[in-house]
């Protein structure tokens, strides 16, 4: 029998899908590594089972343990389900510019989720960091896995999305791009990637109002760079340990709007329904676009699912309301083109 023992065996091997006409302005084949495929519609089951893995093996993470994170809802739902199959309990804390739908979908899931203000330092004891680290500590028999830190994150894509492109491109893949948040996608896939082979190029891509291109490029952690910004999943304020910068070749800012734009256009142009740090990873490769070769193959992470955005790139209201789109004279084309 073809069967999977339980849904934690279904993460991972998903498809590399060739990108027809959102793309086309480059001279490359584009590959998109579509992780919506994955139980929790997002790359970041195959970090959040890897760091349960490795707590297990560590003894930080004990029988009936609760799993408490600050987390924007991707790994949170990677954690949530694999906690449901192994008999943990989860409290996550997020912030109140998250999409409501990422809450409700931990909550299916069993988890407590606790919303904290956006516009404090990380510092600040109401922040989502400092609320996760304080209950942490309350909480008996708790666990934190700290996913900007634990390596087990980076090791995840080192082991398996790695692995996976290598193969799935016969070793052709010449660059990779990847919206950068906590930093374990690129680094753990470019890291597997460049051992194979040192000539692919690693493509970070960062949010206007987050510190990662600056930094790299200047080694000066320079706070004028750090703003709020609505771009979901990518970009931060501080420096996680996951990110190796030294991995990197080019970082690539891009804005909230052309981020929010560009989600809507993949599934239009491509019918690939998926979130807002895939808009944004095409809106940044757009942006280098002289930077590739015909005979290139460029491999783009689509990190997750677009129905967690409906509230908001996939709102028209929600569009006009951030000057995203015209509140005026729209077809439905215009406001796709817009
Ligand atoms: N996109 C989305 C939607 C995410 O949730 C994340 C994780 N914050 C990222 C991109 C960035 O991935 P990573 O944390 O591995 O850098």
């Amino acid at each position: 029998m073809q069967i999977a023992n339980n849904i934690l065996e279904t993460i991972g091997n998903t498809p590399l899908v060739k990108l027809n006409k959102i793309t086309s302005a480059i001279p490359a084949t584009v590959l998109a590594k579509v992780e919506t495929f994955n139980p929790g519609n997002s790359i970041k089951d195959r970090m959040a089972l890897k760091m349960i893995e490795e707590a297990e093996k560590s003894g930080e993470l004990k029988p009936g343990g609760t799993i408490i994170e600050g987390t924007s809802g991707n790994t949170g739902m990677g954690l949530a389900i694999a906690a449901v199959i192994k008999g943990y309990k989860c409290i996550f804390t997020s912030t109140d510019k998250q999409s409501k739908e990422k809450f409700d979908a931990l909550r299916a899931l069993g988890a407590e989720v606790i919303v904290c203000p956006t516009d404090v330092d990380p510092e600040d004891p109401r922040s989502y960091y400092s609320v996760s680290s304080r209950l942490a500590k309350e909480v008996p028999n708790a666990w934190k896995p700290n996913q900007y830190d634990n390596l087990a994150n980076s090791q995840a894509h080192y082991e398996s999305t790695g692995p996976e492109i290598w193969e799935q491109t016969e070793g052709k893949i010449t660059h990779l791009v990847v919206g950068v948040g906590t930093g374990g996608t690129i680094c753990g896939t470019g890291k597997y990637l460049k051992e194979k082979n040192p000539n692919i190029k690693l493509i970070g891509i960062d949010s206007y109002g987050s510190i990662f291109k600056k930094y790299h490029e200047t080694g000066v952690f320079d706070k004028s760079e750090i703003y709020p910004y609505v771009t979901e999943g990518i970009g931060e304020d501080f420096l996680p340990k996951n990110v190796d910068f030294s991995l990197i070749d080019h970082f690539e800012k891009v804005t909230d709007k052309d981020a929010a734009l560009y989600t809507r256009k993949i599934a239009l142009d491509e019918g690939i329904f998926v979130g807002n740090s895939a808009g944004a990873a095409i809106a940044g490769l757009l942006q280098v676009k002289d930077m590739f070769k015909p005979d290139d193959v460029v491999v783009v992470i689509f990190h997750d699912h677009g129905i967690r955005y409906m509230g908001k790139m996939f709102n028209p209201a929600w569009m006009q309301k951030m000057g995203y789109l015209p509140t005026e004279g729209l077809t439905a084309a215009d406001l796709i083109q817009a």
